[in-house]
């Protein structure tokens, strides 16, 4: 299925929310999706912005393959802007010209293979504006037994999102607020999509989430209690991600302070069995039995190992650890 309609001299793109106007030869607001001809035009199509092999933790997921390698891809563009970006190299315009290292998706699975892999992460800047890549190269993975991965800001429409997501096994989630207006004002999106696309994809895969905490911006604790309660309605199981800012791109804020982390953390695990600090060095990040306080899996920095799970339950009490191993 196409996700655009064609006017006299425009199409508009129905992948996103944004719902983009874009004129002959225009781009949308991600600067991926171009008129051409009054046809959809995909000029970046399947250009990798980065490949690399990196620990499945720094996704970041912790409740799927622990301790696994996975072969990630990323793109260029974004549907959003946020002034905090810490991709914003390949997620922000102005993006390379004259390129010509179209990676077919035949070539992308070769790849993951050749490597004696069987993860494959579609990362670092935003995917889903690359849509048919992913599907394509998704449903070759599916086929070759290989597990895919998305890192996404969630902001997709529902129809093109339930023809993805039977393809994806796991996916990590931006939630970067619970605040509608934040959304809008500096990060180009909005809210309520965003809840509708992790809810739609829990149906399908599994799902952590993350939210980076920004001082002054999304950090008061009826924020985090806001977003854990949100996760938790769904299921409290959901692993949350809440990891340190720093200044980059452009917010010169100060980074987050150990001590925002640490309150986050405690007012998130009111709501939540699985609430991890990110970017931080120094923080716990193991996991533990939400039932009996046991050590389950162990990390350093990406060193993983699972001491305290059998057969998908805590050695020590058999509660059930929803962790894909
Ligand atoms: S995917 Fe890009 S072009 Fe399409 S509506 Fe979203 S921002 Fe606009």
């Amino acid at each position: 299925m196409d996700f655009y309609t064609a006017g006299k001299d425009y199409i508009i793109c129905t992948l996103c929310p944004k719902a983009c106007k874009i004129k002959t030869d225009g781009t949308g607001d991600c600067g991926i999706r171009m008129n051409k001809n009054n046809k959809l035009f995909l000029p970046y199509n399947g250009i990798p912005s980065a490949l690399n092999i990196d620990p499945i933790e720094k996704k970041p997921l912790y409740h799927f393959q622990p301790g696994a390698n996975i072969f990630s891809i990323g793109f260029y563009g974004c549907n959003f802007h946020c002034p905090f970006c810490q991709n914003h190299g390949i997620s922000q315009k102005p993006f390379p010209s004259g390129t010509d290292s179209y990676l077919p998706p035949e070539e992308l699975i070769t790849l993951v293979k050749n490597r004696n892999l069987s993860l494959l992460a579609f990362t670092y800047s935003e995917p889903l504006v690359h849509f048919e890549y992913l599907l394509e190269a998704a449903e070759l993975a599916q086929l070759a037994d290989i597990k895919t991965v998305l890192v996404t800001n969630g902001y997709i429409n529902k129809v093109p999102a339930g023809e993805l997501l039977p393809y994806i096994d796991a996916l990590n989630i931006d939630l970067k607020t619970f605040n509608d207006d934040f959304y809008r004002t500096e990060i180009g999106g909005s809210l309520g999509p965003v809840l509708d696309f992790i809810e739609l994809s829990t149906a399908y895969s599994h799902v952590e989430v993350t939210t980076l905490i920004i001082p002054g911006k999304n950090d008061s604790i009826s924020e985090i209690e806001e977003i854990s309660s949100f996760i938790a309605a769904i299921d409290r199981s959901i692993p949350l991600h809440l990891s340190a800012y720093y200044p980059t791109y452009r917010y010169t804020i100060p980074s987050t302070p150990e001590s925002t982390i640490t309150g986050s953390l405690s007012a998130a695990r009111k709501y939540l069995d699985y609430v991890y600090p990110g970017n931080t060095v120094s923080m716990d990040s193991n996991t533990y039995c939400p039932n009996c306080s046991s050590l389950l899996v162990k990390r350093t920095g990406y060193r993983t190992s699972i001491q305290g799970i059998e057969n998908g339950k805590c050695l020590k009490c058999g509660m059930k650890i929803g962790i894909v191993v």
